[in-house]
Protein backbone atom coordinates (compact mmCIF):
# COMPACT_ATOMS: atom_id res chain seq x y z
CA UNK A 1 0.00 0.00 0.00
CA UNK A 2 1.63 3.28 -0.99
CA UNK A 3 1.36 6.76 0.62
CA UNK A 4 -0.96 8.45 -1.81
CA UNK A 5 -2.59 11.27 0.25
CA UNK A 6 -5.49 11.66 -2.82
CA UNK A 7 -6.79 8.31 -1.45
CA UNK A 8 -7.53 9.35 1.77
CA UNK A 9 -11.47 8.89 2.74
CA UNK A 10 -13.30 12.19 4.00
CA UNK A 11 -16.08 12.75 6.37
CA UNK A 12 -18.36 15.69 5.34
CA UNK A 13 -21.23 16.58 8.39
CA UNK A 14 -24.42 18.17 6.81
CA UNK A 15 -26.91 19.72 8.97
CA UNK A 16 -29.59 18.14 10.34
CA UNK A 17 -32.83 18.71 9.06
CA UNK A 18 -36.29 17.11 8.25
CA UNK A 19 -38.15 17.02 5.47
CA UNK A 20 -41.67 15.68 4.15
CA UNK A 21 -42.59 14.47 1.22
CA UNK A 22 -44.50 13.09 -1.59
CA UNK A 23 -44.41 10.28 -3.69
CA UNK A 24 -44.41 11.01 -7.49
CA UNK A 25 -43.73 7.62 -9.06
CA UNK A 26 -43.47 4.29 -7.86
CA UNK A 27 -41.69 1.67 -10.18
CA UNK A 28 -41.30 -1.93 -9.91
CA UNK A 29 -37.67 -2.78 -10.64
CA UNK A 30 -37.57 -6.25 -10.21
CA UNK A 31 -40.47 -8.25 -8.70
CA UNK A 32 -38.68 -7.96 -5.20
CA UNK A 33 -37.20 -3.92 -5.84
CA UNK A 34 -39.26 -1.29 -5.48
CA UNK A 35 -38.10 2.45 -6.56
CA UNK A 36 -40.36 5.20 -5.04
CA UNK A 37 -39.67 8.98 -6.28
CA UNK A 38 -40.29 11.57 -4.08
CA UNK A 39 -40.69 15.29 -4.28
CA UNK A 40 -41.22 18.41 -2.51
CA UNK A 41 -39.72 21.99 -1.64
CA UNK A 42 -38.23 20.35 1.17
CA UNK A 43 -35.67 18.71 -1.34
CA UNK A 44 -34.12 22.36 -2.42
CA UNK A 45 -31.18 22.14 -0.18
CA UNK A 46 -30.88 18.13 0.11
CA UNK A 47 -27.12 16.45 -0.45
CA UNK A 48 -25.76 13.39 -0.39
CA UNK A 49 -21.91 13.13 -0.95
CA UNK A 50 -21.48 9.97 -1.08
CA UNK A 51 -23.07 6.49 -2.31
CA UNK A 52 -22.51 4.97 0.84
CA UNK A 53 -24.98 7.76 2.74
CA UNK A 54 -28.77 7.26 4.24
CA UNK A 55 -31.29 8.75 4.75
CA UNK A 56 -33.90 7.90 7.56
CA UNK A 57 -36.77 7.59 6.61
CA UNK A 58 -39.96 8.16 8.77
CA UNK A 59 -43.54 6.12 7.35
CA UNK A 60 -46.44 7.16 8.72
CA UNK A 61 -48.51 5.53 11.44
CA UNK A 62 -51.23 3.52 10.31
CA UNK A 63 -54.15 5.18 9.55
CA UNK A 64 -52.45 8.33 9.38
CA UNK A 65 -51.82 10.24 6.27
CA UNK A 66 -48.34 12.26 7.26
CA UNK A 67 -45.57 11.22 9.40
CA UNK A 68 -45.15 12.76 12.94
CA UNK A 69 -41.49 14.65 11.61
CA UNK A 70 -39.16 15.54 14.70
CA UNK A 71 -38.17 19.09 14.63
CA UNK A 72 -33.93 19.64 14.93
CA UNK A 73 -33.60 21.59 18.31
CA UNK A 74 -30.61 22.19 19.95
CA UNK A 75 -29.89 18.74 21.38
CA UNK A 76 -30.77 17.15 18.44
CA UNK A 77 -34.78 15.77 17.15
CA UNK A 78 -37.28 17.07 19.30
CA UNK A 79 -40.75 14.85 18.30
CA UNK A 80 -44.27 16.32 18.73
CA UNK A 81 -45.18 14.74 22.27
CA UNK A 82 -49.23 14.62 21.37
CA UNK A 83 -48.58 11.38 18.87
CA UNK A 84 -46.23 8.50 18.89
CA UNK A 85 -43.15 8.68 17.62
CA UNK A 86 -42.87 7.21 13.91
CA UNK A 87 -41.32 4.14 12.65
CA UNK A 88 -38.16 4.73 10.96
CA UNK A 89 -35.72 3.01 9.02
CA UNK A 90 -32.74 3.45 7.32
CA UNK A 91 -32.25 3.77 3.46
CA UNK A 92 -29.69 4.05 0.33
CA UNK A 93 -30.40 7.98 -1.46
CA UNK A 94 -30.49 6.18 -4.85
CA UNK A 95 -30.76 9.20 -7.14
CA UNK A 96 -31.31 12.97 -6.70
CA UNK A 97 -31.98 15.41 -9.01
CA UNK A 98 -32.29 19.07 -7.23
CA UNK A 99 -33.54 20.85 -10.42
CA UNK A 100 -36.36 18.24 -11.14
CA UNK A 101 -36.69 18.06 -6.73
CA UNK A 102 -36.73 14.25 -6.93
CA UNK A 103 -34.82 11.71 -5.16
CA UNK A 104 -35.04 7.99 -5.77
CA UNK A 105 -35.08 5.22 -3.03
CA UNK A 106 -34.89 1.73 -3.73
CA UNK A 107 -36.93 -0.67 -1.33
CA UNK A 108 -36.19 -4.40 -0.92
CA UNK A 109 -39.52 -6.09 -0.43
CA UNK A 110 -38.51 -8.95 2.12
CA UNK A 111 -41.15 -10.77 4.53
CA UNK A 112 -41.90 -8.46 6.81
CA UNK A 113 -41.58 -4.73 8.18
CA UNK A 114 -43.33 -2.01 8.26
CA UNK A 115 -40.70 -0.40 5.45
CA UNK A 116 -41.15 -3.50 3.53
CA UNK A 117 -45.09 -3.40 4.14
CA UNK A 118 -45.14 0.38 3.43
CA UNK A 119 -43.02 0.28 0.45
CA UNK A 120 -45.32 -2.95 -1.18
CA UNK A 121 -48.61 -0.41 -0.84
CA UNK A 122 -46.74 2.77 -1.87
CA UNK A 123 -48.30 5.11 -3.92
CA UNK A 124 -48.17 8.34 -5.77
CA UNK A 125 -49.78 11.12 -3.59
CA UNK A 126 -48.61 9.16 -0.25
CA UNK A 127 -46.47 11.35 2.37
CA UNK A 128 -42.79 10.12 3.66
CA UNK A 129 -40.61 12.25 6.08
CA UNK A 130 -36.63 11.45 5.57
CA UNK A 131 -34.05 13.20 7.99
CA UNK A 132 -30.29 13.09 7.07
CA UNK A 133 -28.03 12.19 5.75
CA UNK A 134 -26.08 13.42 8.58
CA UNK A 135 -22.68 12.49 7.22
CA UNK A 136 -21.30 10.99 4.13
CA UNK A 137 -18.43 8.76 4.54
CA UNK A 138 -16.19 10.08 0.92
CA UNK A 139 -14.56 7.03 -1.12
CA UNK A 140 -11.75 8.67 -3.26
CA UNK A 141 -12.79 7.34 -6.65
CA UNK A 142 -9.10 7.32 -7.87
CA UNK A 143 -7.79 3.66 -6.62
CA UNK A 144 -6.58 1.14 -9.01
CA UNK A 145 -9.29 -1.01 -8.49
CA UNK A 146 -12.82 -1.06 -6.58
CA UNK A 147 -14.37 -3.93 -5.08
CA UNK A 148 -17.57 -4.08 -4.25
CA UNK A 149 -19.39 -6.61 -2.63
CA UNK A 150 -23.45 -6.76 -0.76
CA UNK A 151 -27.31 -8.30 -1.14
CA UNK A 152 -30.18 -6.89 -2.02
CA UNK A 153 -30.61 -4.27 0.09
CA UNK A 154 -26.84 -3.02 -0.92
CA UNK A 155 -28.02 -2.59 -4.71
CA UNK A 156 -28.98 0.65 -4.78
CA UNK A 157 -25.58 2.10 -3.40
CA UNK A 158 -23.65 -0.13 -5.27
CA UNK A 159 -25.33 0.86 -8.57
CA UNK A 160 -25.16 4.70 -7.55
CA UNK A 161 -21.18 4.12 -7.28
CA UNK A 162 -21.10 2.41 -10.83
CA UNK A 163 -22.46 5.48 -12.10
CA UNK A 164 -20.29 7.89 -10.44
CA UNK A 165 -17.10 6.26 -11.06
CA UNK A 166 -14.93 7.76 -13.77
CA UNK A 167 -15.37 5.70 -17.00
CA UNK A 168 -12.19 3.30 -17.28
CA UNK A 169 -12.31 2.40 -13.56
CA UNK A 170 -11.42 -1.29 -12.67
CA UNK A 171 -14.10 -2.49 -10.80
CA UNK A 172 -15.02 -5.94 -9.54
CA UNK A 173 -19.25 -6.59 -7.79
CA UNK A 174 -19.81 -9.88 -5.76
CA UNK A 175 -23.57 -9.84 -5.58
CA UNK A 176 -25.99 -12.06 -3.80
CA UNK A 177 -29.28 -12.19 -4.36
CA UNK A 178 -32.66 -14.21 -4.39
CA UNK A 179 -32.65 -15.75 -8.15
CA UNK A 180 -31.93 -14.77 -11.18
CA UNK A 181 -35.33 -12.19 -11.07
CA UNK A 182 -33.63 -10.18 -8.69
CA UNK A 183 -30.88 -9.05 -11.15
CA UNK A 184 -30.50 -5.35 -12.32
CA UNK A 185 -28.88 -3.43 -15.33
CA UNK A 186 -26.39 -1.32 -14.28
CA UNK A 187 -25.63 2.18 -16.11
CA UNK A 188 -22.06 2.28 -16.29
CA UNK A 189 -18.60 3.22 -17.74
CA UNK A 190 -16.73 1.19 -15.58
CA UNK A 191 -14.71 -1.72 -16.43
CA UNK A 192 -16.93 -4.11 -14.87
CA UNK A 193 -16.42 -7.23 -13.48
CA UNK A 194 -19.98 -8.12 -12.37
CA UNK A 195 -20.38 -11.85 -10.35
CA UNK A 196 -23.85 -12.89 -9.23
CA UNK A 197 -24.06 -15.30 -7.04
CA UNK A 198 -28.27 -16.56 -6.78
CA UNK A 199 -28.84 -17.86 -3.31
CA UNK A 200 -32.05 -19.61 -3.90
CA UNK A 201 -30.23 -22.15 -6.26
CA UNK A 202 -27.95 -22.59 -3.71
CA UNK A 203 -30.70 -23.93 -1.21
CA UNK A 204 -30.50 -20.66 0.75
CA UNK A 205 -26.56 -21.36 1.54
CA UNK A 206 -25.69 -18.70 4.09
CA UNK A 207 -22.10 -18.28 3.37
CA UNK A 208 -22.48 -17.56 -0.96
CA UNK A 209 -21.62 -14.37 -0.32
CA UNK A 210 -17.79 -15.57 1.00
CA UNK A 211 -17.54 -18.46 -1.00
CA UNK A 212 -17.69 -15.72 -3.98
CA UNK A 213 -15.15 -13.46 -2.08
CA UNK A 214 -13.03 -16.10 -1.35
CA UNK A 215 -13.33 -17.04 -5.24
CA UNK A 216 -12.11 -13.85 -6.56
CA UNK A 217 -8.86 -12.68 -7.73
CA UNK A 218 -7.28 -9.16 -6.12
CA UNK A 219 -5.23 -7.28 -8.34
CA UNK A 220 -1.93 -5.65 -7.14
CA UNK A 221 -1.89 -1.86 -6.71
CA UNK A 222 -4.04 0.51 -4.42
CA UNK A 223 -7.64 -0.86 -4.24
CA UNK A 224 -10.71 -0.02 -1.47
CA UNK A 225 -13.41 -2.55 -0.59
CA UNK A 226 -16.69 -1.65 -0.13
CA UNK A 227 -19.28 -4.52 1.30
CA UNK A 228 -22.78 -4.02 3.08
CA UNK A 229 -25.50 -6.69 3.59
CA UNK A 230 -26.57 -8.79 6.22
CA UNK A 231 -24.84 -8.56 9.42
CA UNK A 232 -23.13 -12.11 9.54
CA UNK A 233 -22.17 -12.68 6.06
CA UNK A 234 -20.82 -9.27 5.88
CA UNK A 235 -18.53 -10.20 9.09
CA UNK A 236 -17.69 -13.20 7.69
CA UNK A 237 -16.36 -11.11 4.43
CA UNK A 238 -14.62 -8.92 6.41
CA UNK A 239 -12.73 -10.98 8.50
CA UNK A 240 -11.46 -13.45 5.50
CA UNK A 241 -10.01 -10.07 3.08
CA UNK A 242 -8.50 -8.25 6.63
CA UNK A 243 -6.74 -11.62 7.56
CA UNK A 244 -6.69 -14.53 5.26
CA UNK A 245 -6.32 -11.39 1.95
CA UNK A 246 -4.09 -8.73 3.64
CA UNK A 247 -6.30 -5.98 2.89
CA UNK A 248 -5.49 -2.96 5.11
CA UNK A 249 -8.17 -2.10 7.82
CA UNK A 250 -8.16 1.98 6.12
CA UNK A 251 -8.98 -0.10 2.80
CA UNK A 252 -12.37 -1.65 3.43
CA UNK A 253 -15.42 -0.34 4.33
CA UNK A 254 -17.93 -2.62 5.95
CA UNK A 255 -21.58 -2.38 7.01
CA UNK A 256 -24.50 -4.10 8.50
CA UNK A 257 -27.86 -3.43 6.95
CA UNK A 258 -30.01 -5.46 8.59
CA UNK A 259 -29.50 -8.94 10.62
CA UNK A 260 -31.44 -11.92 10.63
CA UNK A 261 -34.08 -12.03 13.68
CA UNK A 262 -33.56 -8.22 14.75
CA UNK A 263 -35.59 -5.16 13.02
CA UNK A 264 -33.82 -1.75 12.53
CA UNK A 265 -30.07 -2.46 12.03
CA UNK A 266 -27.47 -0.11 11.27
CA UNK A 267 -23.40 -1.38 12.28
CA UNK A 268 -20.26 -0.20 10.45
CA UNK A 269 -18.21 -3.07 11.12
CA UNK A 270 -14.69 -2.77 12.91
CA UNK A 271 -12.24 -4.37 15.06
C1 LIG B 1 -27.06 2.59 5.74
C2 LIG B 1 -28.17 1.69 5.26
C3 LIG B 1 -28.65 1.82 3.95
C4 LIG B 1 -29.66 0.95 3.51
N1 LIG B 1 -30.13 1.09 2.24
C5 LIG B 1 -31.15 0.30 1.82
C6 LIG B 1 -31.74 0.49 0.54
O1 LIG B 1 -31.38 1.41 -0.21
N2 LIG B 1 -32.74 -0.35 0.17
C7 LIG B 1 -33.19 -1.34 1.01
O2 LIG B 1 -34.13 -2.07 0.65
N3 LIG B 1 -32.67 -1.52 2.24
C8 LIG B 1 -31.67 -0.71 2.66
N4 LIG B 1 -31.17 -0.88 3.91
C9 LIG B 1 -31.68 -1.99 4.73
C10 LIG B 1 -32.99 -1.65 5.44
O3 LIG B 1 -32.81 -0.52 6.27
C11 LIG B 1 -33.38 -2.88 6.32
O4 LIG B 1 -33.59 -4.00 5.50
C12 LIG B 1 -34.56 -2.60 7.21
O5 LIG B 1 -34.46 -3.45 8.33
C13 LIG B 1 -35.92 -2.80 6.54
O6 LIG B 1 -36.93 -2.44 7.45
P1 LIG B 1 -38.28 -3.24 7.61
O7 LIG B 1 -39.19 -2.38 8.38
O8 LIG B 1 -38.73 -3.73 6.26
O9 LIG B 1 -37.87 -4.53 8.45
P2 LIG B 1 -37.50 -4.57 10.03
O10 LIG B 1 -38.67 -4.20 10.86
O11 LIG B 1 -36.26 -3.75 10.24
O12 LIG B 1 -37.16 -6.10 10.22
C14 LIG B 1 -38.20 -7.08 10.31
C15 LIG B 1 -37.59 -8.47 10.05
O13 LIG B 1 -37.17 -8.51 8.69
C16 LIG B 1 -35.79 -8.90 8.61
N5 LIG B 1 -35.20 -8.16 7.49
C17 LIG B 1 -34.87 -6.84 7.45
N6 LIG B 1 -34.38 -6.52 6.24
C18 LIG B 1 -34.40 -7.66 5.51
C19 LIG B 1 -34.02 -7.97 4.17
N7 LIG B 1 -33.53 -7.05 3.33
N8 LIG B 1 -34.19 -9.25 3.74
C20 LIG B 1 -34.70 -10.19 4.55
N9 LIG B 1 -35.09 -9.97 5.84
C21 LIG B 1 -34.93 -8.70 6.30
C22 LIG B 1 -35.19 -8.57 9.96
O14 LIG B 1 -34.12 -9.43 10.25
C23 LIG B 1 -36.36 -8.76 10.91
O15 LIG B 1 -36.42 -10.11 11.29
C24 LIG B 1 -30.18 -0.04 4.38
C25 LIG B 1 -29.70 -0.14 5.69
C26 LIG B 1 -28.71 0.72 6.12
C27 LIG B 1 -28.22 0.60 7.53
Amino acid sequence: MQNRPELTVTRVRHPLKFRLLQVKRVQALTPLLKRVTLTGEDLADFESASFDDHVKVFFPEPGADKPALPVAGPDGPVFPSDRPRPTARDYTPRRFDRAARELDIDFVLHDAGPATTWAAQARPGQHLGIAGPRGSFVVPTGFDWHLLIGDETALPAIARRLEELPAGSRVAAILEIADFSAQIEFDTAVDLHVVWRHRNEAGGQDDALLQAVRDTYLPDGDGYVWAAGESSAIRAVRQHLCTERGIDKTRIRASSYWRRGAAAVHESIDD
